[in-house]
């Protein structure tokens, strides 16, 4: 019987490249407010701001030469050498830092690297600032082309896969988030095994309970660490069922 893993990232995976995550104390909440600049509402009211905000996010990203560091470095390593079944990253990052370091990744919250079209669905780079008023390249039509990500109040990317994953795997682990986003923050909850491990600078003491092991640290060394250890094993591991998920 295989032992699968899913791997769960949010931004604290990407702060120690550079790139600032939302909820801490320098976080980007702190100087935006998210209705505002990263809600479907927001962008109804008023897309101007929504873009000045996301062509800001978007330079930053692609000027501020961001590189992997090692905790992405060592899930990939983790999805390239373990035996004993298959490892699913999942990223609410749009920051594209773990296909950066090789691995294969689902980015439920889309990427700062593309736009899309919101009449044709075209999707395209997102390599210069969006203009609200220009013509989408595939259809012509003016204003409809948006950032590539999803936005609070929209429904995120590839979330059957994720569900089947997280069904039938052995070990889970939600490393740099703060669980307060849904539904990345509830994935702990659709796992049927014991193994669930939390990586994070802060403990969680909400919601703490559904995870088994809680490891508090750097990303860049608990990740590599796990992942070491996961590595060493010289069986494969016997993990019981001990969740009642229907
Ligand atoms: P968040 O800002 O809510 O939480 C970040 C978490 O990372 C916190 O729990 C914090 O304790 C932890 N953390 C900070 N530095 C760490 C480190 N060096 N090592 C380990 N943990 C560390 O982020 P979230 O939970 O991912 O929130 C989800 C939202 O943030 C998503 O919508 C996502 O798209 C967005 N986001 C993405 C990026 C990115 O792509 N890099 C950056 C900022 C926000």
């Amino acid at each position: 019987m295989a032992c699968n893993i899913v791997v769960s990232t949010g931004a604290g995976i990407s702060a120690e490249s550079g790139i600032h995550t939302y909820r801490d104390a320098d976080g980007l909440w702190t100087k935006h407010d998210p209705m505002e600049v990263s809600h479907i509402q927001g962008w109804i009211k008023n897309p101007q701001k929504v873009l000045d905000f996301k062509n800001a996010q978007r330079r930053l990203s692609t000027e501020g030469e961001y590189r992997p560091n090692a905790a992405h470095l060592a899930l990939t390593r983790l999805q390239a050498e373990w035996r004993w079944g298959d490892v699913m990253i999942v990223t609410q990052n749009i920051d594209g830092l773990h296909a950066a370091a090789g691995s294969r990744v689902l980015a439920i919250h889309g990427s700062i690297a593309e736009k899309f079209c919101t009449a044709c669905g075209h999707v395209s780079p997102f390599d210069a600032d969006i203009v609200l008023t220009d013509p989408c390249r595939s259809c012509g039509k003016p204003a409809t082309t948006r950032p590539h990500v999803v936005m609070f109040g929209e429904m995120p990317f590839h979330l059957d896969q994720v569900e089947g994953a997280l069904r039938r795997c052995g070990i889970f682990a939600a490393i740099g988030t703060s669980d307060e986003v849904a539904p990345a923050n509830q994935f702990v909850q659709r796992v049927r095994s014991s193994e669930t491990y939390r990586i994070n600078l802060a403990s969680l003491t909400a919601g703490g309970g559904w995870y088994r092991h809680q490891r508090i640290g750097r990303a860049t060394v608990e990740v590599p660490r796990w992942v070491d250890e996961l590595l060493a094993l010289r069986d494969e591991p016997v993990i019981p069922e001990n969740r009642g998920i229907g």
